[in-house]
């Protein structure tokens, strides 16, 4: 299958837009060490016509903090998959010459709105950033020795005294992240659904396994963008919302549970079966459902998307779908044959972002699935 990789050119630029799907992260283990701070340093002035010079030793540098940042393209915590341990560096020696060590520069950690760091082994609650999200300096790093010139006194004029810096510190975290989804896919039974998720994860090459938990299932990641920390990267969570039958809402069968599920999405792709005998009726069926749940729900943004395009008794029912609702958008998708793929996926892209813009998604927890 084909890498879903194409150019773009958005405002002028061209980037790459990598469209993949990888398994939904709600929760890493980090390590993080603030920098130890330098040792201060033994050094006596040595001057011509000066036979005895001071001391002239310095202060070593401050060791670097550990701070995390809240960075709103950031949907999810897979970056954390890739890099595991976070180091400040350690402040530099003291030198002669009265000439303080660097401080050590910070190990800046990014992270999605709405995450929480919690002790590893406690699980006690360290921050919660749902909130408006500023820098949070987790872990100071150690200050700097003193170096000799600050221990000259009138009994001793040559001090041999320096300080070592203090250490950093280093602390296992817990990063949870409460999920919600940008899109809802919503469809009968055998629809695609599934599949269609499954397209957008083989899109992408596989990443080794990695202890995350998965607390709540049938969410995929697409990214769209450059890298995704850069400008411009976004993660978009896409949920399968499966089981939605008829009389979901009157609380029949599994759709309930999902119905509240898609309450909180930006927007909705209704799947519909183009190889089905109902597949004339089957959205107006889905949106009496979504209506009879919360009548702001067919408020959403949406696309209609005939799938199974590339079997042969489709042909000429996506034009029916399309004639039948002039006002909706209908597009064609085929997973088996990747006839639309990509097109969708640009079109998820301008779809969350046009619902982003009427509501920006607050950072909110989403109540997870049973
Ligand atoms: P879900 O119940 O909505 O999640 O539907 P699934 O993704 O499980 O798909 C139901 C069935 O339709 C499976 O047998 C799929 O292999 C098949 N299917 C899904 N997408 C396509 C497609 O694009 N073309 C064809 N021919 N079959 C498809
Ligand atoms: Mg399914």
């Amino acid at each position: 299958m084909p890498r879903l990789a194409r150019q773009r050119r958005i405002c002028g630029a061209v980037f790459m837009v990598h469209y993949g799907m990888e398994k939904f992260a709600d929760e890493a283990v980090i390590e993080v060490s603030s920098g130890s701070g330098g040792n201060g340093c033994v050094a006596f002035r040595r001057e011509k016509y000066v036979p005895r010079g001071g001391p002239s030793g310095g202060d070593g540098g401050r060791g670097g903090d550990v701070v995390f940042t809240i960075r709103r393209n950031l949907r999810t915590l897979s970056h954390l998959r890739y890099r595991r341990v976070f180091r400040a560096e350690n402040g530099r020696d003291g030198e002669g010459g009265g000439r303080c060590g660097k401080n050590g520069g910070p190990v800046i950690i990014p992270l999605p709105p709405g995450a929480l760091i919690r002790d590893a082994e406690t699980g006690t609650l360290i921050r919660d950033f749902s909130g408006a999200g500023e820098d949070f300096v987790f872990l100071k790093g150690g200050n700097g020795g003193w170096g000799n010139i600050h221990f000259k006194s009138a009994v001793n004029q040559a001090p041999r005294k320096a300080l070592p810096g203090k250490s950093g510190r280093t602390a296992l975290l817990t990063v949870e992240l409460q999920i919600m989804a940008d899109i809802g896919l919503v469809g009968f039974p055998n629809a695609g659904k599934s599949s269609l998720l499954d397209r957008f994860t083989n899109a992408r090459p596989k990443i080794a396994p990695y202890p995350f938990t998965t607390k709540i299932p049938n969410l995929g990641v697409l990214t769209a963008g450059a890298a995704r920390d850069e400008a411009g990267g976004r993660d978009i969570i896409l949920a399968d919302i499966p089981g939605l039958i008829e009389g979901a809402s009157a609380g029949a069968g599994l759709g309930i549970r999902f119905l509240k599920h898609i309450s909180r999405t930006a927007a909705l792709a209704f799947l519909i079966d183009l190889s089905g005998d109902n597949y004339l009726e089957a959205f107006d069926v889905l949106l009496g459902e979504l209506e009879a749940f919360s009548p702001a729900l067919p408020k959403k943004k949406r696309l209609l998307l005939g799938t199974k395009t590339d079997l042969s008794e489709t042909r000429g029912r996506l034009a029916e779908l399309a004639a039948k609702y002039p006002a909706e958008r209908v597009r064609g998708i085929s997973v088996f044959s990747g006839e639309g793929i990509m097109e969708l996926a640009e079109e998820i892209l301008r779809l969350t972002e046009a619902a982003e813009k009427e509501a920006p998604l607050t950072a909110s927890p989403v109540s997870s699935l049973p």
